[in-house]
């Protein structure tokens, strides 16, 4: 009987150190809740967003409470609560939490602040009331958009054409340009000009309308500002050419293409051309637009007008519409994106300004081409060489050899294609050929004083 009393003692001892080891493990833990990480996008701005994740292992959370703080005063930016049942405590153990909210809006000014957060978990602790972590962090608060200048005056433009525009940032940003019809055009600074901004801009060809022209400027909280530029739509007419495709050209033509391209149809040379001359010229066109899209240099060498091939004759300017025949059947249409300029049979081609070469290379209907980056996303295009008298990555000075003409890609006759681009676009050469234009749209605008 005494046996039997001993082993009930031992039991219900036993019972009690588990259950109270168990109340204390788990019920009365004493470890508050874990701030495991914080993703700040700083300074903070007019739309702020913090990332937080949270966690408490035993009793699980109860209650999360966010508040920014700056001087007395004190507004909540987010609150939640969890279920927690008696026994077996809250199930959210872990939490992501993104928390959105506009300092502005709320009456915060710009400057410091405080950004708290209070978690509790639902341990019994502090009389039921659980673990609190209480963190906080300061945090820098810029309420305003950055303030935007626009330096030169109206711009002109016409459909394939450029501009330069300049403009004034009042703080440091994290992007900025030209928006025109949608399309960003990227501002560039350069030495010599403490804050101020150049960016080229350019029609497309296809354009012929502008619906909106702005300088857009995001700064390091995220505020944007926008500014809309005084422009002014010229209107331009392109001419419109008819070439007929002949059988010489097909048999004399189409191997050097047929050789290198595997896709092009091999049954029938009227088919391979007009497979080069619509879906290899397109492919060639973007590829084109991506290399001279931004210029990898720190400064623009353009100080003069383009120099033009020499004692060269004009055979067909840019925007030329062509439209294709072969035995009087129409078999497709082009645009003309360059000047064709014909002299003797392999002319040297001088470099039409300063600038760094960044491609050298066979490039489909336009055959040995040469790109070269003359800053500000400024590029000019040289298609239809012989071969290459520089590397990409050669410095080459305004009129220095790069080449010699001939007629590899898609020309008939010997002759330099010369093409000019802004950030992707091609644009008309002749506006950067002319000295006029160039000193009027581009080189004042370096001299005009600042306000
Ligand atoms: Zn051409």
């Amino acid at each position: 009987m005494k046996k039997l009393f001993s082993l009930l003692l031992v039991l219900v001892v036993l019972a009690l150190v588990v259950g109270l080891s168990f109340l204390f493990f788990f019920k009365l833990e004493g470890q508050p809740p874990v701030l495991e990480k914080v993703v700040l996008r700083e300074p903070l701005g007019k739309k702020a967003q913090a990332t937080l994740v949270l966690f408490d292992k035993r009793s699980g959370l109860r209650e999360v409470k966010i508040y920014l703080k700056q001087g007395k005063q004190e507004k909540l930016l987010f609150e939640r609560t969890y279920p927690v049942d008696i026994v077996w405590g809250s199930k959210t153990k872990a939490q992501e939490l993104k928390v959105s909210f506009e300092p502005l809006k709320l009456g915060f000014r710009s400057g410091k602040a405080r950004l708290i957060l209070a978690a509790r978990d639902a341990s019994w602790r502090n009389g039921l009331k659980g673990n609190t972590l209480i963190w906080e962090k300061e945090v820098l608060l810029d309420l305003e958009s950055p303030r935007i200048v626009v330096l030169s005056p109206i711009h002109y433009l016409v459909p394939g054409g450029s501009n330069l525009v300049v403009y004034k940032i009042s703080e440091p940003v994290r992007r900025q340009g030209v928006v025109i019809n949608g399309r960003p055009f990227k501002g560039y600074q350069l030495k010599g000009y403490p804050h101020k901004f150049f960016c080229l801009v350019a029609l497309p060809i296809d354009q012929k309308e502008i619906s909106h022209m702005y300088v857009e400027a995001e700064d390091l909280a995220g505020n944007v500002s926008r500014l809309p530029v005084a422009y002014y739509v010229r209107k331009k007419r392109y001419r419109h050419d008819v070439i007929n495709i002949s059988d010489a050209f097909l048999k004399r033509k189409m191997p050097e293409f047929l050789e290198r391209y595997p896709d092009i149809p091999r049954d029938d040379l009227l088919k391979a051309f007009i497979y080069v001359n619509t879906v290899l010229r397109q492919k060639n066109n973007q590829e084109i637009a991506q290399i001279a899209r931004h210029s990898k240099i720190a400064e623009f060498y353009v100080d003069k007008p383009f120099l033009r091939l020499p004692k060269a004759a004009t055979r067909a300017l840019f925007g030329d519409h062509r439209t294709y025949y072969y035995h009087g059947r129409k078999i497709g249409t082009a645009v003309h994106l360059g000047l064709d300029l014909a002299s003797v049979a392999r002319a040297p081609v001088p470099a039409a300004a300063t600038g760094k070469v960044i491609f050298a290379d066979y490039l489909g209907i336009y055959g040995n081409t040469i790109i070269i980056d003359h800053g500000l996303g400024l590029f000019t295009l040289y298609a239809h060489l012989a071969g290459f008298s520089v590397a990409p990555g050669d410095l080459v000075k305004r009129g220095q050899l790069i080449a010699y003409t001939d007629t590899t890609g898609l020309a008939g006759g010997d002759h330099l294609h010369f093409a000019a681009l802004v950030q992707g676009v091609f644009v008309e050469p002749i506006e950067w050929l002319d000295p006029h234009w160039v000193k009027t749209r581009v080189l004042d605008k370096f001299k005009a004083p600042t306000p």
